[in-house]
């Protein structure tokens, strides 16, 4: 049976990326040796950093004076790697869930972390608006899409101050003005690649201003200074990325991307709002994400829950079991998500509810 992927990550990749990456694991560029095997040192391997490199460029639109790099660690890394680099006193956070809070975590290690608002209050089912980023901190940093609440911030912010994003779970379904950022990152295994590597747009002069020392592998200066090649990188899932760059591309660029992403996501909220059994986490639409849509029975049909998993399970879809601190149904609609996969979960729904 067909497989409909609605995981939230690892998640479902182009069948472009899938089949490019296996016959580069049979032979690598023609080299007769598996991409599993080449030195990363290798002008072919070189070329595919290189590549990527550009592409990721291109695609998002980046001026001069960045650079982008694919490291190690996950997002995760980079909760510590941006304070260390960049925290000297004091940093702003916008604490929208469990990935802006773990954040906020490593940020208090370095100095102070002045936490603008929170919408912990209602289980993160919204976007705090009302919030100001004071002059006198270093940076700003916040989470674009909240990958297990289902929130997004789709414009980029105006702020004082040195602008940080996690962008884990959106990049790529958007243009992002990146001139306003000084560091962009986001873990490859939810639009890009599997996991593994780290996307990392850092512009050349925030760094190297730091006093504290900082470990070389957790120095950005280390890894800019070697294009991304200070140790050996992550070969293959960069050379994943490569092949969902190039398809991303092939599709028309980011705005037919967007396009893309906005329609899907239209469909099920759609199918969720107008339904008598389901609803949405997330009230308000301007909140809503459009890359993981989160969902509920409503409370008089709560009981029904493991039955719509296993009806759901019956149709091939798989991967929209929500996060525990959410509860419900969480359908990812990331970029390789095709729509007839949202069209079969809509389907699935409807079906459910007329036998209930
Ligand atoms: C998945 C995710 C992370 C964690 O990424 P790792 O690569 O596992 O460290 C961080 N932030 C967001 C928004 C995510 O969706």
């Amino acid at each position: 049976m067909k497989k409909h992927n609605f995981y939230a990550g690892p998640s479902i990749m182009s069948q472009y990326t899938i089949r490019n990456t296996a016959d580069a694991v049979l032979d690598f560029a023609n080299t007769g040796l598996s991409i599993l095997e080449v030195s990363h040192r290798s002008k072919e391997f070189q070329a595919v950093m290189d590549e990527a490199q550009a592409l990721v460029k291109e695609l998002l639109e980046v001026p001069e004076g960045y650079h982008v790099l694919f490291l190690g660690g996950g997002a995760s890394l980079q909760f510590a790697m941006v304070p260390f680099n960049l925290l000297r006193t004091k940093a702003a956070y916008l604490d929208t869930g469990v990935w802006a809070h773990k954040a906020i975590k490593e940020a208090k290690l370095f100095g102070e972390v002045d936490v603008v608002a929170s919408s912990e209050d209602r289980n993160y089912n919204y976007i705090p608006r009302d919030f100001v980023v004071p002059g006198d901190a270093d940076y700003f940093h916040y989470t674009t899409n909240n990958t297990i609440y289902g929130t997004e911030i789709r414009k980029d912010p105006d702020v004082p101050v040195r602008l940080v994003a996690d962008m884990s779970s959106d990049i790529f379904s958007r243009p992002v003005d990146v001139s306003k950022y000084d560091i962009i990152y986001a873990g490859a295994q939810k639009n890009l690649a599997p996991a593994g590597a780290t996307l990392i747009i850092v512009r050349e002069d925030c760094l190297g201003k730091m006093e504290r020392p900082i470990p070389t592998m957790l120095n950005y200066k280390t890894h800019t200074a070697k294009g991304s090649m200070f140790n050996t990188p992550p070969v293959l899932p960069i050379f994943s990325a490569l092949q969902t760059l190039k398809y991303y591309k092939e599709m028309g660029g980011i705005r037919e991307l967007e396009r893309r992403d906005l329609a899907k996501a239209a469909k099920l909220y759609e199918a969720i709002d107008s339904s008598r059994i389901f609803e949405a986490t997330v009230p308000s639409h301007d909140d809503r994400s459009i890359m993981n849509v989160c969902f509920v029975m409503k409370p008089e049909y709560a009981a029904l829950e493991k039955d719509f998993m296993e009806f759901a399970a019956s149709k091939g879809i798989v991967g929209i079991k929500g996060h525990r601190s959410v509860g419900g149904f969480r359908a990812s609609l990331y970029n390789a998500l095709p729509m007839e996969s949202v069209d079969v979960l809509v389907q699935a729904m409807k079906e459910f509810q007329d036998k209930h």
